[in-house]
């Protein structure tokens, strides 16, 4: 076939005759027949369609055969493309629920690796031989850094709040303040939490204000629990009033109640000491006096995804005793990198060295400054002339429900189109181009610009490196 020919419907190739063409045996020997053979075969059903679609039209041609050779390429090139994929977040917050939350540390990453290609004593006593529980791999580190009797694993903080309802107030009453009745995104709501672990929700105070007072009124033969819940993603200000647990847990240990508290991020040290704003600890909420506190794997603890358990010996195990624990326990992957995490808290002094979370938490703003300076140029050349970049403060948060209020100092660049004409469009395909990267770039658009915080952009060789790339896109467009 000559190279420019002009076909009809009726000229483009066969399957077979296609899978001939020049670059297209060097794609079978790499990826196998039946892939190639799909895509080669999806690929000429499209174009027949489009033609038959543009029937009248006489500029219609089908592609050359080096040309459905490369189409085929770049269709298998994408098919398998993963879905999930490695971003660069430059949002400023830290712990976006959006961008899978918490990074995990290289040991953490390094022992998932090696346990999860491996058998591994997910559930085996090595000392005896005999069937062991997933919940003793953590159990212990996670009682050391709480003080905690005892310790639990599941999915996630929704599953460990619901497991603590259903546990300790299934069938009866569990009191919580209106201020505190939190919905986290998606459909976990506190009234349907209760409601999907059976209780009662019993609401007391106001939204502004509740005393002990409120609590003590409430308090009939049906209760069986008062509930604690960190307001992680808003803030009430101004004339307010809450109970600390101290306080709740001697109203509720006066009747032989226990206190349940969700933390939400659940920090395991003081964040004040590294100079960032402070956030409960599960340790001080247990001193207190709470009888199971639960907290995310992946907020300020900076793990992967689970939900945490901490109490006294007899909550956790009316916690064990539900069957609905078992269908929400952890799986041995988020497991071993649990562990790995937990360690990294046994010698505090590294950790703001080896936990990615408070690393890019405690990221010195001189430094993001600094980065920002270096950059400006390369992207300044790459967008001009249509667009300008200049290096700014910025403020960053901290994210996923931590510290809703608190804000960052940082620094990034402001893309901002060179034209007034037409500037939210090209804002837009900016942001659409960042996104389109082969590793995609996220900013935020404020104000008319596009913001990249580099906050979490410790090496910036994944967007220099595709800067290139960006200019393509943004150009050729
Ligand atoms: C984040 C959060 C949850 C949910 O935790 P996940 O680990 O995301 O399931 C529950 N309660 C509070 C207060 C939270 O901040």
């Amino acid at each position: 076939m000559p190279a420019e020919s002009a076909f009809t419907p009726r000229d483009l190739p066969s399957v077979d005759a296609l899978l001939r063409v020049a670059g297209v045996p060097a794609l079978i020997a790499e990826h196998g027949h039946r892939l190639v053979v799909d895509e080669a075969r999806a690929l000429l059903g499209e174009l027949r369609a489009d033609l038959r679609a543009r029937a009248s039209d006489p500029e219609a041609r089908a592609p050359a055969p080096e040309g459905l050779a490369s189409a085929l390429g770049a269709r298998i090139e994408a098919r398998l493309r993963p879905k999930m994929r490695a971003v660069v977040n430059l949002t400023g917050t830290v712990l976006h629920t959006n961008l899978g939350r918490a990074l995990l540390a290289d040991s953490a990453v390094q022992r998932v690796v090696e346990l999860m290609a491996s058998p591994n004593n997910l559930e085996y006593d090595l000392d005896t031989g005999r069937r062991g529980d997933r919940d003793a791999i953590v159990e212990a580190l996670l009682c050391e850094l709480t003080g905690a009797q005892a310790a639990t694993v599941v999915n996630n903080n929704a599953a460990a709040v619901l497991l603590t309802i259903a546990a300790l107030a299934g069938g009866r009453e569990a009191i919580v303040s209106r201020g505190e009745l939190v919905e986290i995104g998606g459909a976990f709501r506190m009234p349907e939490v209760m409601a999907a672990a059976g209780a009662t929700l019993v609401e007391v105070g106001t939204t502004n204000r509740t005393h002990p007072q409120d609590y003590e009124r409430a308090i009939g033969p049906r209760t069986a629990l008062l509930m604690k819940v960190h307001t992680s993603n808003y803030a009430i200000q101004g004339f307010t009033a809450s109970v600390d647990e101290a306080v709740l847990a001697r109203i509720a240990h006066q009747r032989g109640l226990p206190l349940a508290s969700d933390l939400g991020a659940g920090s395991l040290v003081d964040l004040g000491a590294y100079g960032l704003p402070r956030e409960p600890t599960p340790r001080e909420k247990l001193e207190a006096g709470c009888d199971l506190v639960s907290f995310s794997g992946d907020k300020l603890l900076g793990g992967p995804q689970a939900g945490l358990i901490v109490g006294s010996r007899e909550a956790l195990e009316r916690i064990r005793r539900l069957p609905m624990k078992r269908a929400l326990r952890v799986s041995k992957l988020p497991l071993a990198a649990l562990e790995a995490t937990l360690m990294l808290y046994l010698r505090p002094e590294r950790l703001a060295r080896e936990l990615p979370t408070l690393r890019l938490l405690t990221r010195p703003v001189e430094a993001i400054r600094a980065l920002a300076h270096t950059m400006q140029p390369a992207l300044a050349e790459a967008l001009a002339p249509r667009f300008t970049v200049e290096t700014l403060e910025l403020h960053g948060q901290i994210g996923s429900g931590s510290l809703p209020v608190e804000v960052l100092p940082s620094a990034g660049l402001a893309i901002a189109p060179a034209e007034r004409k037409g500037a939210g469009r090209a804002l837009d395909a900016l942001a659409t181009a960042l996104r389109a990267l082969p590793r995609p770039v996220i900013g935020r658009i404020a104000d008319d610009r596009l913001l990249l915080d580099l906050r979490c952009l410790e090496d910036p060789g994944p967007v220099l490196s595709q800067l290139a790339a960006l200019r393509e896109l943004v150009h050729g467009a």
